[in-house]
């Protein structure tokens, strides 16, 4: 069988990240891989559409700043060391696909909320992910 050596997990940050996070965990452990937890916050100029001239470097650092320590406690809580505690700033599936690559991971975990009908016709980031994934991606089933 083979098995995995670094495992990236996608860390949405909401309430359902800690369903992703034990799933995540508990393959590490059965593997003995090395867990990475990664969160992308989005550019906020994409919210407000960029057509109305305002300076939002503030409100951006604020936001990497929030996440940085949010992702820190659960790093701290299982034991993931600094290094392996990711926020970058983009678009969540293009950032897992070139963090996965940069750091040579050979299994990526997201959740996924199995959603049917025009919802799944608009996509979802595990959709997202899987698309161009050049690695394992595990769909853990947000219930
Ligand atoms: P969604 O399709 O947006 O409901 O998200 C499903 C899963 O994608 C989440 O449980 C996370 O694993 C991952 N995900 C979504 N947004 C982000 C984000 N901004 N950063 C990291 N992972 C994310």
């Amino acid at each position: 069988m083979s098995t995995y050596t670094k495992v990236l997990t996608a860390i949405d940050l909401t309430e359902e990240a800690p369903q992703v996070l034990n799933r995540a965990i508990e393959v590490c452990k059965a593997h003995n891989a090395e867990l990475m937890l990664c969160h992308v916050v989005e550019p906020v100029g994409y919210a407000y559409g960029g057509d109305i001239p305002m300076d939002l470097t503030e409100l951006q650092d604020q936001l990497d700043a929030a996440a940085k320590e949010q992702l820190d406690n659960y790093g701290k809580r299982h034991g993931v060391s600094e290094e392996n505690q990711i926020v970058t700033v983009g678009r969540p599936e293009s950032e897992i696909h070139r963090l996965a690559e940069e750091r040579k991971v050979d299994l990526i975990v997201v959740g996924s909320h199995g959603r049917r009908g025009i919802q799944l016709l608009l996509g979802s980031t595990a959709n997202g992910v899987l698309h161009g994934a050049k690695c394992d991606v595990l769909a853990v089933r947000i219930t």
